[in-house]
């Protein structure tokens, strides 16, 4: 198959990552003879040094010739003045709310190799595998607000309409089908109306979905169940804000933000694929970065945008083999184990490939 690729490294460790997955995609596409074109723009703080924008009109064109679109992470220390007129992190806002990426999926699981060094007892790490549906481009991050300013008094407003909530949750249940069955349903119904909305119109779009098992927590609720029943989740769905929070939580889970991936999508095939982790000033331009993220990343992008199922499960499962056979980048290794660079670390998933 032949495809257009947006490639956006941006900051920090954001081109080091995205290095090795076009260079990982290469491969997948000479291995299982596609044609993978990668067109490179530019993003986040670099694109405001060079061109004045977060998101110069030059990437939004690229990205739009493009059939999906591969992000590193954006931000850091030399741009992080909050007083600036413009903000990198501003250029993610806008990419995702042009393109109208209204779900962001988040897999969140334990490998087995890996359990011993999360925060969590082993035994309650076991065998979880659970993804976060949140909603993306709406509720309190999009409402009306009361702009910053040096007064005393200030708002931000959380509304949902049944059309939102309707297509995100079509798609946390088509998900949940695809997988154990299961979706929980995180809200704060008690006291928000905006949430009362969310959750009887979830329970309405369930009507199209009974072979899914439908439970309803509230997010305070959730945040503990999240650590004390990890196991027992398979699709969680949630708002813009309590999903950004829950899935943050979760990313513990996994031992390291460097191992989780997402993907932005919308009712086509179009998508937004990016690791969930920022720009790590702290390990930049060291050979430290942990690529897992970013590689899970493309593989969402072969499964939902290009269909290319089996090519995704080869990364996947090139990624376990990695993993199982002691391979680890630093933010992984326990102790007594010996890390290898991120460079290292691609070659051995690219070689089990
Ligand atoms: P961060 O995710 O960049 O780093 C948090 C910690 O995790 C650091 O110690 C870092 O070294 C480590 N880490 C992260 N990714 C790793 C990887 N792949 N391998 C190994 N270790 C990894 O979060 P932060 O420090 O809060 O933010 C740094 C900058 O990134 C800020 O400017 C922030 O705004 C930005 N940020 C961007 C995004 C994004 O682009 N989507 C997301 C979060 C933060």
């Amino acid at each position: 198959m032949k495809a257009t690729i947006a490639v956006l490294p941006g900051d920090g460790i954001g081109p080091e990552v995205v290095g090795q997955a076009t260079d990982l995609l290469s491969h997948i596409a000479a291995k299982y003879g596609h044609d993978f074109e990668f067109v490179e723009g530019l993003i986040g703080g670099i694109a405001i040094d060079e061109t004045g924008a977060p998101l110069p009109p030059a990437t939004v064109a690229l990205c739009e010739a493009s059939d999906a679109i591969l992000l590193g992470a954006v931000g850091g220390p030399k741009w992080a003045d909050p007083t600036a007129s413009v903000q990198p992190e501003r250029g993610l806002l806008e990419l995702r709310q042009h393109f109208g990426l209204f779900a962001n999926l988040r897999p969140v699981k334990t490998y087995p190799a890996l359990v011993d060094h999360a925060p969590l007892r082993a035994d309650l790490l076991r065998d979880v595998d659970i993804l976060f549906v949140r909603e993306l481009v709406s509720g309190i991050y999009f409402g009306a607000r009361q702009e910053q300013g040096d007064g005393d008094d200030s708002y931000d407003t959380m509304r949902y309409s049944r059309d939102e909530v309707e297509q995100v949750a079509n798609v946390a249940f088509r998900a949940a089908q695809g997988r154990r069955k299961k979706l929980c349903s995180v809200d704060k119904a008690n006291v928000l109306a905006s949430m009362r909305l969310w959750r009887r119109t979830v329970v309405e779009v369930h009507e199209e979905y009974d072979d899914v098992e439908l439970e309803h927590l509230l997010v305070d609720a959730a945040t503990m169940h999240l650590l004390t029943r990890p196991g027992s989740f398979d699709v969680i769905v949630a708002g813009n804000m309590f999903g950004d929070i829950l899935s943050d939580e979760a990313s513990v889970l996994a031992g390291s933000l460097g191992m989780l991936p997402s993907a932005s999508l919308r009712a086509d095939s179009f998508g937004l694929y990016e690791p969930v982790h920022g720009t790590a000033p702290d390990i930049a331009g060291q050979g430290l970065a942990n690529p897992i993220g970013m590689f899970l990343s493309a593989a969402m992008l072969l499964r939902y945008s290009l269909g290319l199922e089996g090519e995704a499960r080869a990364i996947e499962a090139a990624v376990d083999d990695a993993l199982a056979a002691g391979l680890r980048t630093a933010d992984i290794a326990g102790a007594g184990e010996k890390a290898v660079s991120t460079r290292d670390f691609a070659a051995a998933v690219k070689s089990r490939v």
